[in-house]
């Protein structure tokens, strides 16, 4: 995958360095800046952490809203599994929160918006741009398929850019964690021009409908559409 890609292999999994601790922040000490768009479920506001002046990015779902739509498993995996990922292409979760009618996900802030305006600004990408976000897609991946999770909903306005420019996949509603690297399931979900085949045909699912996504992305990146 080239040189982006070597460059940008700072840490593996195992040495990610995670000095911050922020296990102590709690909710009443979020002072709402901003809000940075409307979700599925709720809105993704800009806070800052009074005592530290710190800006996070911080999900706020509402507990309703998620039942009727029947969503609290996917609701429940997003949150447990951004909660246990650590790495450079995956946008960090540092705490979650609840009270009797929100879920709150406390997320690294990512101020450069999704991929998916770029592209739109720009059209297309020439093939070193578009190799550099594919490039970053497939770390993620590489992380997530170890420890046997399917992403399933690559797509540019997945992926964030973080304050130095870093690409980390965003929004892990569809996300999963199988039994096994051949595990398989079977939910339809993801977004339709980006479904592989067998989940069309309700065959089972396993982790190569990502790689499917994944040419199906770096298409969208090279051709704009
Ligand atoms: P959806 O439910 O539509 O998939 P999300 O709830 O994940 O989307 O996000 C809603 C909006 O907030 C999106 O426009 C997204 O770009 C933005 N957003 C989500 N997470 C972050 C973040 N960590 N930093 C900056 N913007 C974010």
């Amino acid at each position: 995958m080239g040189m982006a890609l070597i460059r940008l292999r700072v840490n593996s999994d195992k040495e990610f360095i995670d000095n911050e601790d922020l296990s102590q922040i709690e909710l009443a000490d979020l002072k709402t800046i901003s809000t940075l768009g409307i979700g599925g479920f709720g809105r993704v506001n800009l806070v800052k952490h009074v005592d530290s002046d710190k800006v996070f990015a911080l999900k706020i779902l509402n507990k309703a809203h998620v039942k009727k739509m029947n969503q609290q498993d996917h609701v429940l995996n997003e949150r447990n599994i951004l909660a246990a990922c650590r790495n450079d292409f995956i946008v960090r979760l540092h705490r979650s929160f609840r009270d009797s009618e929100r879920l709150y996900m406390l997320m690294e802030y990512c101020p450069g918006g999704e991929v998916w305006a770029m592209l739109r600004n720009w059209g297309r990408f020439d093939e070193q741009t578009a190799r550099f976000y594919c490039a970053a897609a497939l770390e993620a991946f590489d992380y997530l398929h170890r420890h046997f999770i399917i992403y399933r909903d690559l797509k540019p306005e997945n992926m964030l850019l973080d304050k130095n420019g870093i690409p980390k996949l965003a929004d892990f509603g569809f996300a999963k964690c199988l039994k096994s690297e051949s595990g398989r399931t079977f939910t339809f979900c993801g977004t339709a021009e980006y479904v592989a085949p067998e989940i069309i045909l309700n065959k089972g699912q396993s982790l190569g409908v990502d790689l499917w996504a994944l040419g199906i992305f770096m298409y969208e990146l090279i051709s704009g559409t």
